[in-house]
């Protein structure tokens, strides 16, 4: 997936020397396709909207533009990254300031519900370039006069399917109303569903299309399923624990109970493991999620909190402890394991009830879910 296949460089795009430095040494050789699809396109100043499976590297075919247009002698907001949770945002304010580490004077902030509105009102009232944020909060600081956004000449999507579902359209719709008119939208999404299509409709101008779905799917991902009543789902863990070769593992339950609970088996069975889910509170949310990045644990049980853009390349098993009731949250889920070329291994625990998904997710994402073998080649992940 990473594969450029024009032979193109980040050199080509005449970007500044500090951008070009950032690149290399966040260690970028060349841009994958994404990539190269929408960096020119997007330092034209054309909307862009495009799909790319998970792992393509989406978040710096944005930054990267953004990096290139942000002036940091002008004091004002000049760009707006929105994203559907509090942990990407942390991560895509990482990235952009990794690739931005060495353009004097770049300030990036994070806001987001869940922390003080005083500290951002204070953080705001010295310079900020880049505004990374999920879709509440920015509307309160805009609405307040605390950010302004009269000179915020770019908005950025990521997950864009997520951004404009129900729950948040409302918020997006009210978010654009403090843009200027000749801003420039980038949408980012690994799915455009109908209501992706009518937003672009009423707030893009002429955006420029880019899809890269079909040949990227659940290619390098090997998919099993364990036929199993819930009563045995523990013990074949337990085995499944004890006979594949886990680097670190990332363990889906379908309710924030079932992963309080079995979390505490996997504890009690002996295996380091943590746990995160949306009812937990920020804070410990991003240490959790930051101790299972740095490697600090082997397993992190969660649900489907995090399934989204979360890039954590350590991960090669996904178990399934509980079958996803959807194709769309399946791909989010497995595609964790088969990022950037890397191969992964799924593991699906389904009961009688989940049989239909099965077939139904088979179908639907064009894959095959196999029935597990009694030995896992370990070449395969
Ligand atoms: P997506 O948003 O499409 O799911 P990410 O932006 O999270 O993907 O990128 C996935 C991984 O690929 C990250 O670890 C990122 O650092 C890496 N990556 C992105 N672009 C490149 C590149 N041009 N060369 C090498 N690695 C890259
Ligand atoms: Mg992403």
């Amino acid at each position: 997936d990473v594969q450029s296949r024009r032979n193109v460089n980040f050199e080509d795009y005449c970007l500044r020397r500090e951008l070009l430095m950032g690149i290399f040494e966040k260690g970028f050789e060349k841009p994958s396709p994404i990539q190269e699809e929408a960096i020119p396109v997007a330092l034209t100043g054309k909307d862009v909207l495009a799909r790319a499976k998970n792992g393509t590297g989406k978040t710096a075919s944005f930054v990267i533009p953004v990096l290139e247009k942000v002036r940091t002698d002008v004091a004002a907001i000049q760009a707006l990254l929105m994203v559907p949770t509090r942990e990407l945002a942390l991560q895509t304010a990482q990235v952009t300031k990794e690739l931005g580490k060495h353009i004097s004077g770049l300030e990036v902030m994070v806001t987001t519900g869940g922390t003080t509105l005083r500290d951002d009102i204070m953080r705001l009232m010295n310079p900020v370039h880049i505004l990374v944020c999920t879709p509440g909060r920015v509307v309160d600081l805009a609405s307040k006069g605390n950010a302004k956004l009269d000179k915020c000449a770019i908005i950025v999507l990521d997950e864009a399917d997520k951004l404009l579902s129900p729950e948040f359209t409302q918020l997006m719709e009210d978010t654009y109303r403090f843009l200027p008119q000749n801003r420039q939208s980038l949408l980012f999404s690994a799915t455009f569903p109908v209501t992706v299509k009518d937003f672009a409709d009423k707030f893009m101008r002429n955006p420029f299309e880019i899809n890269l779905m079909e040949e990227l799917t659940l290619k390098g991902v090997t998919q099993y399923y364990a036929f199993v009543e819930e009563r045995q789902k523990i013990h074949c863990l337990n085995t499944l624990f004890n006979k594949l070769q886990i680097n670190q593992s990332i363990i889906f339950c379908n309710s924030v109970n079932r992963v309080e609970l079995l979390a505490k088996k996997i504890t009690q069975l002996g295996y380091s493991c943590y746990y995160i889910h949306a009812r937990m509170q920020q804070q410990h949310r991003n240490r959790v999620f930051h101790d299972f990045r740095q490697g600090n644990c082997r397993n992190l049980v969660c649900s489907d909190l995090i399934t989204r853009g979360i890039d954590i390349q350590a991960v090669n098993v996904v178990i399934n402890f509980d079958f996803p009731k959807n194709s769309e949250t399946y791909l989010h889920r497995i595609g964790r394991s088969g990022r950037f070329g890397h191969l992964g291994l799924a593991i699906n625990f389904v009961t009688y009830d989940d049989r239909y998904n099965v077939y139904r997710i088979e179908q639907e994402l064009d894959t095959e879910i196999k029935a597990i073998p009694a030995d896992i080649d370990p070449e395969l992940y």
